[in-house]
């Protein structure tokens, strides 16, 4: 036996309970709900990584990530780690040592665009606007014209700011007008608001799984064109993360099927459940789906005399920026929710923490039952707490439009 407090008390087993976490409605940024079909498919047993029968199953997942992506890019494929992953990915093997990168700084994940690009070795260069609203083209234009960079990055779906950056095709043009290979990032789009790689000019994309493809984080969607990877194969000096190099995950979802690292088998069969409803529902009846359920959650609000943030035209479905009213403390209707009703959704960040809720409508979260209940609980939470709202029009309006 030792004297040391420590060791002593690190000897006894910690007397840890079973499993238990509460039964959340999950309508914040994400993660959303997840299918219980995708459930079931993680406590399907494993086989290695290598075993014949998960390259058929890479196989089929790399496929349906095309469908998905709406790309015939032969280099598609999940990322082992989160959304941030894939970002990593895509951002620090296209931008080379002394590239510079033209990133948005119209919400949160353009700023983490320009970081990941400094620590890539890149220069960063920023085309502005508020947050809440998209790029105009011509600003990108004007920036494109000045900087001239290799890389011009955007966020489709501004999960900060429930933004969604439209006229994505005159952005890209542009774009390769200027010779800048195009990143757009679709962590908050894919799977539930259109998107379209090849048709748009898209370059690279990448994704999360824990949004409208109601999956748990782990592996995460990424595409690249073959412009963009034989950039990636031509480069001088290997990409900085080896994990995440692409020149060198090429051995293992390329043709040679080598060893790189131990996939994340239980992910990976999430995804491709995951990805296997979405063909299912097929992609654009799934963006229709997001769409009216979304519309019927904005009209609930609406109604009740709550406005969204952003502007009609650049709506995001996936997620609604709704304006916190008046001398309302964000905090505790967030947490009333939270306590009371189980329901999870979140408040601003950056430039808009404190002005507006997070409400996401994203996969299997996006359905009548989810958007009758957080219209009621919100509704009945900012009466209780004193707003001037109409919980029972807004309950009406949403009923009406679903
Ligand atoms: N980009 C956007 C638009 C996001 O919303 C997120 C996560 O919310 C990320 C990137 C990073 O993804 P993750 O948190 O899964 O690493």
């Amino acid at each position: 036996m030792t004297d040391d407090p420590v060791l002593r008390e690190s000897s006894e087993p910690p007397a840890v309970g079973e499993l238990t976490p509460p039964d959340r409605t999950l309508m914040g940024p994400g993660p959303s709900d997840v299918h219980p079909r995708v459930l079931r498919a993680m406590s399907t047993p494993l086989v290695g990584h290598l075993d014949p029968s998960f390259v058929e199953i890479m196989d089929e997942v790399q496929e349906l990530l095309r469908y998905t992506f709406r790309t015939d890019n032969e280099w598609s494929i999940p990322v082992s780690g989160t959304g941030s992953a894939a970002m990593e990915a895509a951002i620090g093997n296209v931008v080379a040592p002394g590239d510079t990168m033209l990133v948005p700084t119209n919400g949160y994940f353009g700023g983490r665009m320009a970081e990941m690009a400094r620590r890539a070795g890149g220069d960063v260069v920023e085309v502005d606007a508020p947050w809440g609203e998209p790029l105009d083209p011509a600003d990108v234009e004007d920036a494109l014209a000045t900087h001239e960079p290799d890389v011009f990055g955007f966020v489709h779906a501004e999960t900060s700011t429930g933004a969604k950056q439209i006229d994505v095709p005159a952005l890209t043009e542009a774009a390769h007008d200027h010779g800048a290979l195009v990143i757009a990032d679709s962590v908050t789009s894919i799977g539930g608001v259109e998107l379209r790689v090849d048709e748009w000019g898209i370059d690279v994309a990448y994704a999360g799984p824990q949004k409208c493809l109601s999956c748990p984080p782990g592996a995460s969607p990424l595409t690249l064109n073959d412009r963009a990877m034989e950039k990636v194969r031509a480069r001088e000096e290997p990409a900085r993360s080896w994990y995440l190099d692409l020149s060198l995950l090429d051995d293992y979802w390329g043709d040679e099927r080598a060893y790189h690292h131990t996939a994340p088998i239980t992910n990976v069969y999430a995804l491709r459940e995951a990805l296997r409803l979405v063909a299912e529902e097929g992609i654009e009846s799934r963006w229709e789906r997001h769409l009216e359920m979304a519309g019927a959650l904005k009209a609930g609000m609406e109604a009740m005399g709550l406005g969204l943030n952003p502007a009609d035209e650049y709506w995001l479905p996936s997620l609604n920026a709704v304006r916190v009213p008046d001398g309302v403390d964000d905090g505790a209707v967030i947490s009333t929710l939270l306590e009371d009703y189980d329901i999870e959704i979140a408040s601003g960040l950056g430039d808009l923490e404190g002005d507006i809720f997070r409400i996401g409508c994203m996969g299997y979260s996006a359905r009548p039952e989810n958007v009758i209940y957080v219209v009621n609980a919100l509704g009945e939470t900012l009466e209780r707490l004193g707003a001037e709202v109409d919980a029972e029009a807004g309950r009406t309006a949403t009923l009406d439009a679903l």
